[in-house]
C-alpha cells in the first residue's frame, strides 16, 4: 500500500515513520510513503497557496489551482483521494479495514488555515473524513491517525496477526480489561489482584469471562456502539 500526504509541512508526515511499527512497515516495503509539499506546484508568486475568502470574512484558504496541479502529477487512476476535515463523518475501525483490504495508493489533502476551496472536494476527492469533534490546526494529524489505522490492518504490518484479534470495536465491543503478572509486591498496584478467571488457564471460560467485562465496559462508556451491536443483532 502506498500512502502520499499532500501537506505544507512535510516534517510533520515524515517525523512519524522514523520509530516503531510504520517504520518496519516501511523498511521491509510493505508500505510506502510519498511527502508532498504542495506549495511545490503553485504557480503564484512567491509560491502563494492561499488566498482571502470568496465570501470575505476571516481566515485564508488554500487555493483549488495549487492542489488541482498537486493531484494532477501525482494521481493515477488507482489512487483513492481522502480529504482530512471537521466536515465529514468520522473515521471508525470499520472503514480503516475497508480502505486497507480495497486499495493500493491512498492520498491524503492535509488542509490548514480555514480549509481548501469546496471545488477540490467535488472535483477530485473521493471521500472526507473527521477524526473526531474538535478543531485541529492541520489535517497532518488526521491523515497520520488514518494511515497507522489503515496500516496495522495490512498483512504483515503486526508481528502477531493475532493481536487483531478481540481489539476494541472488533464486534461493536470495547476491549476487556488486560494484565500483567506483577512480580515486585512492594508496589501500589499489587495490593490489585487480577480477576481469578483470567488466571486459571481455561481458555474457553476465559474468553466468556472477558466477553462479559467487555459488555459491561461497553455498556458504561459506549452506550452508542452496544446499541449499534443489538441493532444488527436483529
Ligand atoms: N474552518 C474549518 C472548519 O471549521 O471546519 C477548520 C479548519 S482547520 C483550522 C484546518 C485543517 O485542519 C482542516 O482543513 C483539516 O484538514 C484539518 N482538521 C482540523 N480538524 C480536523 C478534524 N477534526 N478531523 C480531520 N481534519 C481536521
Amino acid at each position: 500500500m502506498k500512502f502520499s500526504f499532500l501537506t505544507l509541512f512535510p516534517n510533520l508526515i515524515s517525523s512519524y515513520f522514523t520509530d516503531s511499527i510504520l517504520k518496519r512497515a516501511l523498511d521491509s516495503k510493505i508500505i510506502d510513503i510519498e511527502i508532498i509539499d504542495f506549495r511545490d506546484f503553485s504557480t503564484r508568486a512567491h509560491k502563494k497557496v492561499d488566498d482571502f475568502q470568496a465570501s470575505g470574512g476571516a481566515g485564508l484558504v488554500i487555493c483549488a489551482e495549487v492542489l488541482e496541479n498537486t493531484l494532477n502529477y501525482i494521481s493515477t487512476k488507482d489512487s483513492h483521494i481522502i480529504y482530512l476535515t471537521p466536515v465529514a463523518k468520522r473515521f471508525n475501525q470499520f472503514d480503516a479495514k475497508r480502505l486497507a483490504s480495497n486499495y493500493k495508493h491512498i492520498i491524503f489533502i492535509c488542509g490548514r488555515y480555514a480549509g481548501i476551496d469546496e471545488r477540490v472536494i467535488e472535483c477530485f476527492v473521493d471521500e472526507v473524513f473527521s477524526i473526531g469533534d474538535y478543531i485541529l490546526t492541520g489535517g497532518e494529524l488526521a491523515s497520520l491517525v488514518l494511515c497507522d489505522c489503515i496500516s496495522r490492518q495490512i498483512p504483515n504490518v503486526l508481528g502477531n496477526s493475532k493481536s487483531l484479534e478481540g481489539e476494541s470495536f472488533e464486534s461493536n465491543l470495547l476491549e476487556a480489561p488486560v494484565f500483567t503478572k506483577i512480580i515486585d509486591n512492594s508496589k501500589k498496584v499489587s495490593n490489585l489482584s487480577i480477576p481469578s478467571e483470567y488466571l486459571k488457564g481455561n481458555h474457553s471460560r476465559i474468553r466468556v469471562f472477558k466477553n462479559h467485562l467487555s459488555l459491561k465496559k461497553t455498556k458504561y462508556f459506549r452506550p452508542d456502539i452496544l446499541k449499534q451491536r443489538q441493532t444488527n443483532a436483529k
